[in-house]
This record gives structure tokens, sequence and C-alpha cells, in this order.
């Protein structure tokens, strides 16, 4: 059936309706929504309708069923994980690249895919202050962004392996506090969970590097190959950092590949007090910071970056016959440097965030962040009930009841229980302990305060 072009523009005049009164009023939906596994399953139907139905019942269905089963990740008061918000100008790209559907196989399948991914990683690029050489690329996450960052690093130490196949005793050092995605990354390569080092971390929650060095000397010792270094910038649990520089100087002494893993804290990296913090990363082989954390940008783009792109293309390069294109040097094939084929256009979405709010509104929006974290760090320090229990660098604060784990599993449960605000948790040193992640673009002072009484009032009738 070929749609009728009209029913098209009144019912896409609708979404538009719906999405602005969505921005316009988040707070009168509740974060999450009080349902049972199953109960969306349940109510609707078994089998898809045999003929097509109007945009009406689809849409009033979309309100009356979909929204309802909905965690709002927008909701100004979602302080759970790490945020993922979606700023207006975002949806807008979203919704041009749906319907222009290109698909950047390689350059010639689609230019604009291919060259704007290059302009608006560059220009994140200068605004992290990473020099020129780094190449980038958008993947969908930090897992496979990471996952092709230990697949280069393979591949470096060991260019047989795409050949032969892994060979046992490659080994790969990360803190403790690593995202479980670096040991899934190692999982699907072949290196193996017995050749990943979890280094301890100091009293700040960061890689120890005299134990990273004297592990990479004792697995030396030992025969086994150490390859690749992954440092985080940002670590899920608490955000903190591991020292970079120094991890950057075993890097090169020892000629292994250094990963960062900055998908969350790396947008932080644009404001200049804050990129002390992230010195030596510009020395990494390669780094992957999320758009689609804290940079207002929907799911899905993870930004990776490389000073060894020849690395990747030598680690991924496999051109069957029907791909191969003859275009001038200058046009980039991304296909080359990893996994996947099939390319949205991804960068129409960002390059909307990064014009529409410019250099200085996504600034405005991550100090307004941190600085709200600040105050609620302060909050808790001046309630002798309560502990931080880590630095904030950036705008995640964990803290705890003094008490049992049991009482702060309570207190969190109670917390999310209202609906109307949603955090998680993390453990640290056998400790159950509360985060809070500030970064959505809705998100008001007045929402971090109303938070904080609530967690007050909830632990005074516990
Ligand atoms: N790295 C870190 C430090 C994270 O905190 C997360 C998720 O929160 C990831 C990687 C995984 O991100 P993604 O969901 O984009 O794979």
């Amino acid at each position: 059936m070929n749609e009728p072009i009209e029913e098209f523009r009144k019912a896409g005049h609708r979404v538009v309706d719906w999405i602005a009164r969505y921005y316009e009023d988040p707070r009168r939906y509740l974060v999450r929504a009080p349902m049972r596994p199953g109960e969306l399953v349940d109510a609707l139907p078994a089998e898809a309708p045999e003929q097509g139905e109007s945009y009406e019942r689809l849409l009033d269905d979309f309100e009356r069923l979909i929204v309802p089963a909905v965690t709002h990740w927008n909701h100004p008061r979602f302080f759970a994980y790490f945020p993922s918000s979606c700023s207006p100008p975002a949806v807008l790209g979203e919704m041009l690249a749906a319907a222009l559907n290109t698909n950047g196989i390689h350059w010639l399948s689609s230019p604009a895919v291919t060259e704007l991914e290059q302009v608006t990683l560059a220009w994140l690029r200068q605004w992290l202050g990473l020099p020129a050489e780094f190449f980038g690329e958008i993947f969908d996450t930090a897992s496979v962004s990471s996952l092709h960052a230990i697949a280069a690093a393979r591949e470096m130490a060991d260019p047989e392996a795409r050949e032969r196949g892994a060979q046992p005793g490659l080994t790969l050092y990360c803190s403790e506090h690593a995202h479980s995605s670096i040991d899934k990354a190692a999982l699907v390569l072949g290196i193996g969970r017995r050749y990943i080092r979890k280094i301890p971390v100091d009293a700040e929650f960061r890689m120890r590097e005299d134990r990273l060095e004297r592990t990479i000397e004792q697995d030396r010792a030992a025969g086994l190959r150490p390859f690749c270094i992954v440092a985080t910038a940002g670590t899920t649990s608490t955000s903190s950092v591991d020292p970079l520089e120094p991890c950057a100087r075993l890097a090169e002494r020892y000629g292994l590949w250094l990963h960062v893993d900055a998908a969350y804290a790396g947008a932080a990296a644009i404001l200049p007090d804050k990129r002390p913090l992230f010195e030596g990363w510009q020395r990494a082989d390669s780094i992957v910071v999320n758009a689609h954390k804290w940079l207002f940008t929907p799911l899905d783009l993870s930004a990776f970056y490389t000073r060894r792109p020849d690395v990747m293309r030598r680690a991924f390069s496999l051109v069957p016959e029907y791909l191969r294109t003859a275009e001038d040097s200058r046009a980039v094939n991304l296909m080359d440097y990893g996994v996947p084929l099939g390319r949205r256009f991804r960068a129409l979405k960002f390059w909307f965030v990064l014009r529409r709010l410019g250099r200085e509104g996504i600034t405005k929006l991550l100090r307004s962040h941190i600085a709200w974290a600040a105050e609620l760090a302060a909050w808790i320090e001046a309630d002798s009930r309560f502990e931080r229990v880590a630095p904030v660098p950036f705008s995640t604060v964990c803290f705890r009841l003094r008490g049992d784990n049991e009482a702060n599993r309570r207190l969190l449960a109670r917390v999310n229980q209202s609906g109307r605000f949603f955090l998680s948790h993390t453990e640290l040193d056998g400790r159950f302990v509360l985060r809070v992640a500030i970064g959505n673009y809705h998100t008001s002072r007045e929402d971090v305060r109303e938070l904080w009484e609530l967690i007050q009032r909830t632990a005074d009738e516990l």
C-alpha cells in the first residue's frame, strides 16, 4: 500500500506535537512505570494485524499502552546509571535520518554519512583537546567501541591472529572497576578471562600504577604477552579517573596499546578546568566517549577515536568484490575500520546537537550538572546520618546511610517506589552504596533539591 501522504503529514504533526508536549511537561510522568513483567506483552495482541491500521489507532495505542510501560530516561528526575538524555534538536536530526534512511556502507553508498561523521567527530575532538592525528568513527555503544580497540590491540601485538586465530598468553590490564564491557570484549576476542588482570585501586578508586607496573613485569617474567591497558576515565561505580599519564608511560615503555574508556566522563574534557583530569589521554592509542551519555544525544552514538587507523584497517579491512569502488584517495570507507557494514546516519543528530547548542550551550549544561552534584555532596556531608563514600570529580555522587547494607537497600527501594525519582546503586568494599548521576538535559537544580528532601524524609521513616 502506498502511503496517502496527507495522512502521513497529519500523523507527523501529531507526533511532533506529542514530543513537544512531552518536553514541555515531562514531570507529569512517573520516571518508572509501576508495572509487572509481562504486563505489556499481555496487553498487546499475540499476532500482528492482517490489515493495515489507521495512524489514529496506532498513536492512541502508543499513548495508552506503550508510554505507561516506559522508563523515562529523558525525565528530569532520572538519576540512575549514567545519564543518557536527548535534547530536542537531536530528535529532529533523528527523524530526518530515519526519513533519508541512507546507509553508509562505504563512501559511495552515502557520502554524507561518512563525511558528516568525520566532520562532527573532528569538531568534538577539538573541543576535547585531542590532537588532529586522532581518527574518529561512530559505533553504536561504548561496549562495541572498546571491542574494536582491543581487537586493534591484538592486531598490533599478534598480527598472525587474523589468519590463525588467537593464541593464549596475550594479557590485558584494567582496574578492578573497569566496565564489564572490557571483559566481554576479551571474551569475544578469544583473549580469555584468565588473561585479564584486574588491578587494585587506591582509596579514591583509581587504578594503582605501582600494581599495574608490577603485574606487567611479573607476567612478562612468566612468559605471558602483555598487549593492552584499558584505563577508565569516569568509572561506572564512582566516576573515578585512572592515572592516564602513568598508564601512557607504561604502555609506551612496554609497547602496549592504551585504550581509554571515557564513555561517560569524556564529555567533561570540554571544560578547561576538568581537562587536567584527562592529561595523558592524548597519548592513548584509542579513546571512547559516548555522545549518548552526557552530550545530550539519544542512543546510540559512541564516538571512537584512534591514533592508529592503520592498525584498525589491518585488523578489519576485508572487501568483497561487490563493495569494491574506485574513488580517489580522499574517500574514506568506514567499513574498513570495524565490524559493521551497514552504518546509519547517526552523525546527523549529533550535528544538530552540536550546532544548536554550540560549545557554549553544552558547557553551560555540563557546568550546571557538576555544580548541582557538588551541592548534593555538601548536603550529604552536612547530614550526620549519611556519608559520602567517593570523591565527586564530575556529576555523580556516591553515598550511603551510616548503617548496614539492608537499611541502604530499603532506602533505595522506597525512593524508587515513589516513581517520582529513579536512582541506582553500586557496591564499594562490600558496602551497598546509592548513586545519583546528574546529567539530564531537562534536569533543574530544583529536581536535585527535591530528590535530597525525599531521601531525607525516607531516612526519617526507616
Ligand atoms: N564504559 C563505562 C565506563 C560505562 O559506564 C558504560 C555504561 O555505563 C559502558 C562503558 C558501556 O556503555 P554502552 O552501553 O554504550 O556500551
